[in-house]
């Protein structure tokens, strides 16, 4: 078992639970997308174990981009200021966008990235989150396709960290004693 020094870490969502969600949002994508050109964009580096399994129950062909970003605030705090660390490697103007973050917390982050790639013209953007914390909102953004709602507590595992460790975590975890 996984263990986090000092700290109490307990399993908030299983991993088969996660599994059965992220089967039926693959499933929802598919009927809601077909005959459309879509680029699935991953927003590193939290989403990317989601990503992973999303994408094989999306089945259409896709094509993958990868953005990565770092907050310029502290390791657990969003300040909705984004620097983009790495890029998309194609234009996407005409194309059908689905964002895949791990969670929307305050929103400012999936807020900064939805203006920045809208201004790329796309054919739409739609946001698919793993986690939302609804109580902690302070941009209201759309979230289209949705994992789950949790309350406002640290999670870690399933692509999100602590202090950049515990991603590989196969469930999603609650920390207690995590500040925020
Ligand atoms: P937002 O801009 O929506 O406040 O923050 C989104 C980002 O904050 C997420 O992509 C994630 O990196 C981080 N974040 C927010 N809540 C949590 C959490 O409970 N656990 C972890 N590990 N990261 C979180």
């Amino acid at each position: 078992m996984f263990e986090i020094p000092d700290k109490k870490l307990s399993i908030l969502i299983s991993a088969d639970k996660i599994a059965a969600r992220v089967k039926e949002l693959g499933a929802e994508i598919t009927r809601e997308y077909r005959g459309k050109e879509v680029v699935v964009v991953g927003v590193l580096k939290g989403s990317f174990i989601f990503m992973a399994d999303l994408v094989r129950h999306i089945e259409l062909p896709i094509t993958l981009e990868f953005m990565g970003i770092a907050s310029y605030g502290d390791e657990t705090k969003s300040s909705g200021v984004v620097r983009i660390t790495s890029d998309l490697t194609k234009p996407i103007d005409g194309k059908h966008l689905i964002i895949v973050e791990d969670i929307i917390d305050t929103g400012l982050t999936i807020d900064y990235l939805l203006d920045n790639l809208t201004t790329r013209h796309p054919a739409s953007v739609k946001i698919c989150a793993l986690l939302h914390k609804p109580e902690r909102a302070v941009k209201q953004v759309p979230i289209d396709y949705l994992g789950f709602n949790i309350a406002n507590q640290f999670v870690v595992g399933y692509g999100l960290d602590f202090a950049q460790k515990y991603r590989n975590l196969p469930f999603i975890g609650l920390v207690e004693g995590a500040s925020e």
